[in-house]
């Protein structure tokens, strides 16, 4: 596509907004009050708004490759900081998302690019458990679990955070969450934990204990209604 298409495609998402409803860009200019703060995968298939059915405004986001919370990442620390002190928002969404190719990579033996790196939470955390992970003999049931263990462990570091603290700290509303997005079906899982205080943080098990449990964070039931919602949706 000629990037001049790009322009015009632009005015005219930006004329059919104005025409269903003629103040949102005057609202938009004005000011943003999102109560979700969003950390997600920078894959282009997994666009925040998209996903959870919301305008812009709603959503405060920051995207990297594999959704990973590096405490010394200035851009993710910034976010954090922004939103919890001065927009106020009240749910930290830590998604991944199935397929993820960042995970995927570090669940393989190339290390030769500077996205390594970057993954090294990941690569660390196979490694250590690797009897478990090679156990899972489908390679994309071994990257999804994966995907979920990953969830779960960059929740317990945004939660390990100083602007997280010290919000739960002044009694501020703050809960962080960990779910993964289905590329397959459309369909975002709660893959937990949910945390609401510090207390809920200091009570969790280890990420390697939730790795040696095995099994699959969500229900039988939730499991259920998931196939027969694909199953139907298929048909
Ligand atoms: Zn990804």
């Amino acid at each position: 596509m000629p990037l001049r298409e790009l322009f015009d495609r632009n005015v005219e998402w930006a004329e059919g907004k104005t025409r269903d409803d003629p103040h949102f860009f005057r609202r938009m200019a004005e000011q943003q009050s999102p109560r979700y703060l969003w950390i997600g995968c920078s894959d282009s298939r997994v666009t925040a708004n998209d996903v959870l059915g919301l305008e812009p405004g709603s959503v405060f986001v920051q995207r990297n490759i594999a959704n990973i919370v590096h405490t010394s990442d200035m851009n993710i620390l910034s976010v954090l900081e922004y939103g919890i002190d001065t927009l106020g928002i009240e749910h930290i969404i830590v998604c991944g998302h199935y397929g993820c190719g960042g995970v995927e990579r570090a669940l393989g033996s190339d290390r030769s690019a500077l996205v390594d790196h970057w993954l090294q939470p990941i690569v660390m955390l196979y490694h250590k458990h690797r009897a478990i992970f090679d156990a899972i003999k489908d390679p994309r049931a071994r990257a999804a679990r994966m995907c979920e263990i990953n969830v779960q462990m960059q929740v317990r570091r945004v939660a390990a955070t100083p602007s997280v603290e010290n919000a739960w700290a002044r009694g501020q509303t703050l809960h962080v969450h960990g779910w993964v997005y289905g590329m397959h079906d459309g369909l975002l899982r709660d893959v937990g934990p949910t945390l609401s205080g510090t207390a809920d943080r200091d009570a969790l098990s280890s990420i390697d204990d939730c790795v040696l449990k095995g099994a699959s964070p969500l229900s039988a039931v939730q499991i259920q209604a998931l196939e027969a919602f694909c199953e139907h949706a298929a048909d």
